[in-house]
């Protein structure tokens, strides 16, 4: 029987709240993996995939950055966008990434353009695109 509880929440909405197995998240020290009975933890996290078992069934959704919290068999996701990997529109991710191609390529030959921003809409774009199995 499931023991840990996982709640994935946004400043818009909870994306997800259910028992599950297991959870593997990307903090921004490296991959970490939570089961029933993990100590207190509190880390940052970063843009990547996160992944959750339920019996023997693996689930993955998109996380863009935000905090981990692990206490009392809960863990809690405070994410600044998240979406389960169902419920990605790759189209609109397939232009997202078109965007920041756009401005990386402008960035080599245009000041003013802010590469980090770009950068980091592309990594939100290509991940994106790997949770939903592009
Ligand atoms: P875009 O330029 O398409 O808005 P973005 O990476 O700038 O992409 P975010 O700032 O990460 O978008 O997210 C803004 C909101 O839009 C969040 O609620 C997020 O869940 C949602 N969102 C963004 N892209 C997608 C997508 N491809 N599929 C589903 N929801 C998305």
């Amino acid at each position: 029987m499931a023991a840990l509880r996982l709640e994935i929440v946004t400043p818009d909405q909870v994306v997800l709240s259910t028992d599950v197995d297991y959870v593997g998240a990307p903090g921004v020290d490296g991959e970490f993996g939570v089961l029933a009975g993990h100590i207190p933890l509190l880390t940052a996290l970063s843009i990547g995939i996160l992944v959750y078992r339920i019996g023997n069934k693996d689930y993955t959704a998109f996380i863009a950055g935000g905090f981990a919290e692990v206490a009392d068999n809960k863990v809690s996701i405070l994410a600044q966008a998240a979406e389960l990997s169902e419920n990605i529109d790759v189209e609109r991710a397939e232009k997202a990434k078109a965007r920041a191609e756009e401005r990386l390529q402008l960035a080599k030959q245009q000041d003013g353009i802010d590469v980090v921003r770009a950068e980091n809409a592309m990594k939100r774009a290509l991940t994106r695109l790997r949770a939903a199995g592009k």
